[in-house]
């Protein structure tokens, strides 16, 4: 047996000995398992954030990253398209506005 661990409840001051909740109101008074639950709720966060980014990468980042080389290649087109509209686009937009200052 491991040694006795007693924490008083922070919520209604009752004694505990080797508990996690207090035996009386039922509040968590285990620092450890604070501890324990919030970095369950991290490792959660983290892990469902990965599988988010995991399934829903653009498409773009999909096909650079495809397996078949042919589809890569379709893929940096893409993104080469993307940044070479993107680029017009802002010089289209410089254009306007300095046409729109005379
Ligand atoms: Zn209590």
């Amino acid at each position: 047996m491991s040694g006795k661990r007693i924490i008083k409840c922070p919520n209604c001051g009752t004694f505990n000995t080797n508990k996690e909740y207090c035996t009386n109101c039922n509040t968590l008074i285990s620092h450890q398992k604070k501890q324990e639950i919030k970095a369950e709720a991290g490792k959660q966060k983290r892990i469902e954030k990965a599988i988010y980014e995991k399934e829903n990468p653009n498409l773009v980042e999909r096909l650079k990253k495809h397996p078949f080389f042919l589809y890569r290649i379709v893929g940096w087109i893409f993104h080469s398209a993307i940044t070479v509209v993107s680029t017009i686009g802002a010089g289209l937009a410089w254009f306007i506005a300095m046409v729109a200052a005379g």
